[in-house]
């Protein structure tokens, strides 16, 4: 730990401080300017995430041109570039692998391969097959925490035995790597493509120790798999992000005002029994909110049972009951009623009643403008989406990708996924192939992934290529209107 607190010191000028109530936090020592590059990572183990029908290199995770390795028939490569990467581990894991039965391949999760992986890592380093630096050691994984309910603990156990199935070492405790599987839990990020798309799952150890809460105004993102944490707001010199906004959290958490008129935000009052709204000083009843919170909690789960038993319809009805009790008692840019309006406007998207679909859209753009920064990278992506769509037309999104979001990052990803359909339908009800409108939207997208992506990934330059076309695309339109 003190060599990796030299290193980030004097390279990057961070240094990292246990807070009482946060854990672990990584403070910055200078100033850090929006779009630079605060730390970056390669993992210390991943793996791809197995979908059916596509496989991904082990090593950089593309899909395209890939072979699978020829004797364990387990794991993809795209070239002997990859592959030579990967080899020194790759070749214990693969010995393993190739004494594997059939269905038990078929049973390998990526956590499991993760699992196995880190075992061998730590093998191969402490025999110096594989070197050992600062950033990359297994003494940081050690140092990763955890939590661990009881229950999850006996799935942890169960996972363990079956790497120790495939691993065969005598001496392994299956207890540590129950515990360890919960610090993957925790600790493990999905890797995803530019567009926000999960390829794999990594563990990066460093980054790790920048949660979320530490850094509102950062944000992650991948490059193949390096892990590459950048600045979106200026951030000064010992800071460890903003301290939460009493207002906004009383907004997006909290309840609304008695007069439904009114917008204020309520505060408990220490003295009385209620909620004082901030704007017109009505007090509203606890009791009062404690009863429409029960109706709305126990419909809530009658709701979430019917959806995940396959009754849509009937799911829709109660969602829509949880939604008026939800309007009731929450105000209109809180979280709570923004999440249960995304479930009804999915829903409404299955039974293909884009109408409604619509409005729902609408409902939640606010609030999601709200949650996410100006400069966080899913609103560069909801503009690009709808500058894409207003130019070339269609859903270009893939639903199918929703299977693979992994339920740490789940949140994020789904309100992207959500967001790109909504923009798909807004954009197409709005008329497609406007390239003004085109123009428009791409310059906001370039505006903030040029800070969140930076400029030279194949991403990036696509989108400044396209932004290019446009641009002559209008000049064309507008040259050819003058000749007229
Ligand atoms: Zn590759
Ligand atoms: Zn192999
Ligand atoms: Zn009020």
């Amino acid at each position: 730990m003190e060599d990796l607190q030299r290193l980030l010191q004097h390279d990057r000028a961070l240094s990292v401080s246990t807070l009482p109530d946060k854990g672990r936090c990584l403070f910055t020592t200078r100033d850090f300017s929006p779009g630079e590059i605060i730390l970056s990572e390669e993992p210390y183990v991943s793996v791809p995430n197995k979908s059916s029908g596509e496989s991904r290199c082990d090593w950089c995770f593309t899909s395209s041109n890939i072979k699978r390795c020829s004797s364990c028939h387990v794991v993809w490569y795209c070239g002997s570039r990859c592959q030579k990467s990967d080899w020194k581990l790759h070749r214990l894991e693969c010995q393993l692998l190739s004494q594997l039965e059939k269905n038990r391949i078929r049973s390998l999760t990526p956590s499991i391969r993760l699992m196995v992986k880190l075992y061998l890592k730590k093998k191969l380093q402490d025999e110096k097959v594989i070197p050992t630096t600062v950033m990359d050691n297994y003494s940081l994984v050690k140092n990763l925490v955890s939590q661990v309910g009881e229950n999850q603990l006996v799935l942890y156990a169960q996972m363990a035995s079956l790497v120790n199935i495939i691993l065969q070492w005598p001496d392994l405790n299956i207890k540590e790597t129950a515990e360890n599987f919960s610090k993957l839990a925790c600790n493990a990020h999905t890797i995803c493509d530019s567009e926000l798309i999960p390829l794999g799952t990594g563990l990066y150890p460093v980054v790790s120790i920048i949660n979320h809460s530490c850094y509102p105004n950062s944000v992650l993102v991948f490059e193949g798999r390096m892990a590459t944490v950048r600045a979106m707001q200026h951030i000064p010199k010992g800071s460890e992000g903003q301290d939460v906004d009493i207002r906004e959290s009383a907004v997006l958490e909290g309840y609304r005002c008695k007069n439904h008129t009114c917008d204020g935000f309520l505060l408990r009052d220490p003295e009385s029994k209620g909620f004082i709204c901030q704007q017109c000083g009505l007090v509203r009843d606890i009791e009062e909110i404690l009863k429409i919170a029960g109706e709305e909690k126990t419909m809530s789960e009658k709701a979430s049972a019917a959806l995940s038993s396959g009754h849509t319809n009937e799911s829709l009805d109660m969602y829509l009951m949880v939604e008026k009790l939800q309007v009731k008692l929450c105000h209109s840019g809180s979280i709570k009623l923004m999440r249960t309006r995304e479930i009804i406007l999915k829903i409404l998207m299955e039974v293909q009643d884009w109408k409604k679909a619509l409005t729902y859209c609408r409902l939640t753009i606010p609030v999601y403008e709200r949650v996410y920064p100006t400069t966080h990278p899913l609103r560069g992506l909801q503009y690009y989406t709808c500058g894409k769509l207003n130019w070339e037309g269609g859903m270009w999104l893939q639903w199918q990708h929703e299977d693979n979001i992994r339920e740490r990052d789940g949140c994020v990803v789904s309100v992207a996924t959500v967001l790109a359909v909504i923009f798909a339908m807004l954009s197409r009800e709005w008329l497609l192939g406007q390239t003004e409108e085109a123009i428009k939207s791409i310059t906001q997208a370039v505006d903030v992934l040029r800070i969140t992506h930076g400029t030279t990934t194949p991403f990036m330059k696509e989108l400044l290529g396209k932004l290019e076309e446009a641009r002559a695309e209008a000049s064309y339109k507008l040259s050819s209107m003058d000749d007229q």
